[in-house]
């Protein structure tokens, strides 16, 4: 029997229902972003794997596609009870891999579970449609055409590392219902994390070569993956240079790209400030801001900033940080380039003539939540994501100056507006150019049924439970032409 641990860190990769060691004899150290310690060691696998793995799994979708959805949702159900079940370990891991707190990792997996048997429920639920002929002018009635969806083929998913199980079950379980296979290439920050999800996916007994896992550098193995002729379907979240890249080389495959944000708070002169304050507070720093949708800059009206800005400096002050082991907030950044660049951020805005309120400290990769206000639209932290701990405030006079600096940012993901008057609400609603408006609530993805589309530099195509399922499938017509 294979097994998936060669020695205590050792993972193998998962290709025709086998844990393998790669050819290349080649692995990669996977180190803890606050442990500071190689924690395991995954497969560099080769181009030739990658070619094999593509291969089992165009053979094993076509028996897949011809079982029916309710046998199908058996699998996945007991995928989604496995995960249940392996929850802790799981949790523990994504903990130690990516420096997220024991009950965030613990959450992102019972989460996973249940975006699982949604994404079945959705999928049974849904139906083709039939059309007749005589809708249009000199149609005839005898012509009635069946829409059907159908699987695409073969998926290939790449997810980012801050929800390695969450964010790449949300590509594997529509690819998967919908009668497709799957190529799963984790990030390598990330990679045991997804392995051990593939493991609860192993123990519930799919169709070998059903799913792969292709473990390996994306600056080595994901241009080959993208480019490769047997890939059918591509669904990528990460970031925009990452997602733009890939766009290019993917040519004609269909593809949904979910990258990133910068997520604008809008604060009106209305707004129940110590309601905006939290969800501020709650949207810009947990996990350290490494959440696409996390609140990545405060534009608010300059007679309340400095009100807004005291009760944002007192909450901050709550935030515990450290390390994920206690339960912390603020924790450190994956790695440490990522605190370099949220440092740079912080020296720019400071150079420029911010006001420090607090934080712009650092210890290795961890860097304290800081406040920044007085932010002016020449610094780069009014416009580039930090993927951390840092909460630029832009105090602005009117609406429109606030619509018209959120519509200015490459990004379009989400944008909170606070306020009392949901009038004023709905105006602004109307002219932002983004997926998702939150009326007084924090920019998030979930709950994992709501339609999630990023615009402009913030993606292609949408993602939530349906459109995730939509997106893995083509309508094909069938016209019966009756006699
Ligand atoms: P990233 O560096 O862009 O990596 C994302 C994935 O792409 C990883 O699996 C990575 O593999 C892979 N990759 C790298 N180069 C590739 C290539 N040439 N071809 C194919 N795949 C390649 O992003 P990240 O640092 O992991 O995640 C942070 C970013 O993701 C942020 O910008 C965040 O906003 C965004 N994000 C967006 C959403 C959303 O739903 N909109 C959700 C979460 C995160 P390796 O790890 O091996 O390099």
């Amino acid at each position: 029997m294979t097994t998936n641990v060669l020695n205590l860190s050792t993972y193998n990769f998962y290709i025709n229902g086998e844990w393998k060691e790669s050819q290349s004899g080649q692995t990669i150290n996977i180190k803890s972003p606050y442990l500071n310690e190689v924690i395991g060691k995954v497969q560099a696998i080769t181009k030739e794997e990658v070619d094999e793995a593509v291969h089992f799994a165009h053979e094993s979708q076509k028996g897949w596609a011809d079982t029916s959805l309710q046998e199908r949702a058996k699998f996945l159900y007991k995928w989604a009870d496995e995960l249940v079940n392996m929850q802790n370990e799981i949790a523990e891991i994504i903990m130690k891999e990516v420096g997220k707190s024991l009950k965030d990792a613990r959450n992102e997996v019972v989460r996973t579970a249940d975006f699982i048997r949604y994404t079945v429920e959705e999928a049974l639920h849904m139906h083709g449609e039939s059309m007749k002929g005589d809708s249009f002018p000199g149609g005839s009635k005898s012509k009635i055409a069946i829409v059907e969806h159908v699987p695409l083929g073969v998926v290939l998913a790449i997810p980012p590392f801050n929800y390695p199980v969450n964010l790449a079950a949300a590509k594997l379980a529509p690819a998967l219902i919908s009668g497709n296979a799957v190529i799963f290439k984790p990030a390598t920050q990330g990679a045991i994390s997804g392995i051990k999800m593939i493991e609860a996916l192993h123990k519930s007994g799919f169709p070998k070569g059903l799913v792969n896992i292709v473990t390996g550098r994306g600056s080595v193995i994901g241009d080959y993956l993208v480019e490769h002729k047997g890939i059918n379907m591509i669904s990528f979240t990460g970031g925009t240079n990452t997602g733009t890249h890939l766009a290019k080389k993917a040519g004609m495959i269909p593809l949904v790209l979910e990258l990133g944000g910068k997520d604008p708070g809008i604060v009106r002169e209305d707004a129940d400030l110590q309601d905006a304050a939290k969800h501020i507070i709650s949207g810009a720093f947990s996990y350290s801001g490494q959440r696409c949708t996390a609140i990545k800059r405060v534009l608010v009206h300059e007679k309340v900033a400095d009100r807004l800005v005291e009760i944002l400096n007192k909450e901050i002050q709550k935030l515990p940080v450290g390390s994920p082991e206690d339960g912390s907030t603020v924790v450190p950044l994956i790695d440490n380039e990522s605190a370099d660049f949220v440092q740079s951020l912080i020296d720019d805005a400071l150079e420029k003539g911010a006001t420090l309120i607090t934080g712009n400290k650092r210890e290795r990769n961890l860097i304290y939540p800081t406040l920044l206000d007085h932010v002016t639209k020449d610094m780069n932290v009014a416009w580039e994501e930090p993927f951390g701990p840092v909460l630029p405030v832009i105090r602005v006079t009117s609406d429109e100056e606030a619509i018209n600096i959120a519509n200015a940012s490459e990004f379009g993901l989400q944008v909170s507006v606070f306020t009392k008057d949901i009038n004023k609400a709905f105006a602004i609603v109307n002219k932002i150019e983004t997926g998702t408006v939150q009326i007084n609530g924090r920019t998030e993805r979930g709950p994992d049924h709501f339609p999630f589309i990023g615009v402009k530099g913030s993606g292609m195509g949408a993602q939530g439970i349906r459109k995730s399922i939509e997106s893995m499938t083509r309508e094909k017509v069938t016209v019966l032409n009756l006699q």
